[in-house]
């Protein structure tokens, strides 16, 4: 196996691991950054809507609103200390992408232009606030652009197209990891001081995702398998407006734009759910809303599905109904939102300055993950032990700023708030520490369980296995869950893991761009994930923020205010996992609120019912 030596060895080249690698490396460190894509290839690239700052370019804003609304949105599972560190940061760090080169969409006074978004609001839910920095709807690819550069400018070393399979640690030490270079199928050892995973999410566990082909959760599957527990795993964001069957986003900033959900009677329905905020509610509630919608036979010609329509004569007769002056034209929209149409007159064949677009939920964001503190160490229990070395940063990290549920534009900042401070953490840590050995033994583990899929010669290819994962993951761990649902799920995954590990076959047996191989090893990942994610989905018997139970359709903070921990075993091929709920959730602002004498029922931060 080729060895390679750099401090700091940075896995995933998104918005997170490319802010990590920019700032440790600005700390004097040698870093390599690994990626299994080309870096701008990553899902940052994709994102649409806009970073939240309270910048308050275009009306009153502060940070604290913002903490606020991130722990509401979050249905208070968010740990509040770190909610308030994301806001703070938020507003330096959309400045300093803005003074990299970030070219943000202007106001008239050549300010940063921002728009609404779902939950962003002012003065604790008093009305809705222009939050959401952005540039037209491409804001995550103008964000991965900017850091790309910047890294080249800083000189980091990149491995692209080096996909990681495995972490080494070694007596309690992180000292590096494994990856495969995917042009030759060879093994090659990252010897480091310290890891920072940020390899994404895993929407690809669901049959209808906005997420990428490459977001099968690798970084987490790997860390799990070294002995890092999965936090809050139940929490997983369906995005209300999914292209209808593929699953491709339309931005809630379409909505935030003026844009309204419809159902088969023409009829505004959020207006129903949610009398304040309307269209605009958190992505949970909309999501649910037009599950019941469909439900009750309202959806477009009975089908699953509803409109959303952005036409202008729609929209400002809507501004109008709600005494709004804001009047857009067909301009607008094609100045705003022009990546948007251009999916619609491609895939679908509509326009949608002339027609509604057919949208449904689609599977979008994982709230749980790696867990981490706010400096992005990795934890390995709930009283907050860290793993040497190890961090963690993006959306495969839980920190947790997002609870039970993440806000629109949360992401983007989560990525550039906690990707910097992990950077600037790992900068510091690799010059105090001595390089730790790597052990003998480093990387035969995983080349065995590579030459097991090789070798293996069953009747099952792996996409087959991987349409039945998303397929009962869709059915049965979706928008909403029941117990019953959740119980087939997770028979269904068990009987998918055995089929996995004893009848597997691959049709590919050559060594340059294997994807055949590469994405047998993927599923293995996927079918972990999943399976934590049922089984923790099980176990909470409430309904908090993303995870809506018809069983137990209310919230219970007396025996569920705690996040979760999902242990694997020693076994890979086990699906024994220890599942704790003693984490304790952080609710410092509220202890503040109550230490300074805030009367009971005027205290922000405290849980509240649901109500929108
Ligand atoms: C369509 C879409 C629109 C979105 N819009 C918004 C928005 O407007 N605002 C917002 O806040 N959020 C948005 N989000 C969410 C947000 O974009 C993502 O959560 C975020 O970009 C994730 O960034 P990341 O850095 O954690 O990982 P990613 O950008 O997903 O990058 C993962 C990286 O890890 C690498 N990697 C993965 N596995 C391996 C491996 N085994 N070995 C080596 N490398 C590996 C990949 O090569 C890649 O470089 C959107 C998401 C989607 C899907």
């Amino acid at each position: 196996m080729q060895k390679h030596q750099h401090e700091v060895i940075i896995v995933g080249a998104g918005g997170a691991g490319l802010m990590a690698a920019l700032y440790a490396s600005e700390g004097g460190a040698d870093v390599a950054v690994v990626s299994k894509l080309y870096p701008t290839r990553s899902h940052t690239g994709a994102a649409q809507g806009g970073i939240g700052a309270a910048l308050g370019n275009m009306d009153e804003d502060k940070p604290i609103y913002h903490a606020y609304d991130t722990i509401k949105g979050g249905d208070y599972l968010t740990d509040q200390a770190a909610a308030k560190v994301l806001a703070e940061n938020a507003i330096d760090a959309v400045i300093e992408l803005e003074r990299y080169g970030l070219p943000f969409d202007r106001t008239p006074e050549m300010r940063i232009s921002q728009r609404r978004f779902g939950g962003h609001t002012r003065n604790f839910g008093e009305e809705l606030v222009h939050r959401a920095c952005h540039a037209a709807d491409r804001t995550g690819h103008m964000i991965l652009q900017t850091l790309y550069q910047q890294c080249i400018k800083k000189q980091v070393n990149f491995f692209d197209e080096f996909q990681v399979v495995d972490l080494i640690v070694n007596d309690g030490v992180t000292c590096g990891v494994v990856a495969v270079e995917l042009s030759t199928g060879e093994f090659h050892i990252f010897h480091g001081k310290a890891v920072l995973f940020a390899t994404g999410g895993w929407g690809r566990c669901w049959s209808v995702t906005s997420n990428a082909h490459s977001l099968t959760g690798d970084g987490a599957a790997i860390a799990l398998r070294r002995g890092v527990p999965m936090q809050d795993m139940e929490f997983f964001q369906f995005h209300p407006t999914g292209i209808y069957r593929m699953g491709i986003l339309i931005t809630e900033g379409v909505r935030g734009e003026g844009g309204v959900l419809l159902n088969d009677q023409g009829e505004r329905f959020m207006n129903r759910y949610a009398p304040s905020v309307k269209d605009l509610a958190s992505r949970d509630v909309v999501s649910r809303a037009i599950y019941d919608e469909v439900k009750s036979g309202r959806g477009i010609k009975g089908k699953n599905y509803v409109h959303l329509d952005i036409r202008p004569e729609t929209v400002n007769k809507y501004f109008e109904e709600d005494g709004s002056d804001t009047r857009i034209d067909a301009q607008y929209v094609e100045s705003k939102l022009p990546d948007i149409l251009d999916f619609c007159r491609t895939y679908l064949g509509i326009d949608p300055v002339k027609e509604p677009m057919p949208v449904q939920p689609t599977a979008h964001y994982a709230m749980g993950g790696i867990p981490t503190n706010v400096d992005a160490e990795v934890l390995i229990d709930e009283s907050g032990t860290v793993l040497p070395g190890l961090f963690a940063a993006g959306e495969t990290a839980c920190v947790s700023v997002h609870g039970a549920n993440r806000l629109g534009t949360n992401s983007l900042v989560d990525l550039v708030v906690f990707g910097r401070r992990g950077g600037m953490k790992m900068g510091e840590y690799v010059k105090g520490v001595d390089w730790a050995p790597l052990p003998e033994n480093a990387g035969e583990e995983v080349e065995a369980e590579f030459k097991r899929i090789r070798d293996s010669k069953g009747k099952t290819k792996a996409y087959e296995l991987r349409a039945a994962m998303q397929q009962t993951m869709m059915d049965n761990v979706g928008v909403y869950r029941t117990e019953e649902t959740m119980l087939q799920a997770v028979e269904d995954l068990k009987e998918l893991r055995q089929r996995y590990y004893n009848d597997i076959t691959i049709d590919d047996d050559g060594y340059k761009f294997n994807t055949d191989l590469m994405e047998a090893w993927e599923l293995g990942c996927m079918l972990q994930l999943a399976e934590i994610t049922a089984q923790s989905a099980l176990r909470r018997t409430e309904s908090r923020g993303a995870h809506s139970r018809d069983d137990y359709p209310d919230r219970d903070d007396e025996n569920w205010m705690v996040h979760t921990l999902a242990y694997g075993s020693e076994d890979q091929q086990s699906s024994d996992y220890r599942l704790t709920a003693d984490k304790p959730v952080d609710l410092s602002l509220w202890e503040e609120e109550k230490r300074d004498g805030v009367a009971p029922d005027k205290q922000k931060f405290k849980p509240k019912a649901r109500v929108y």
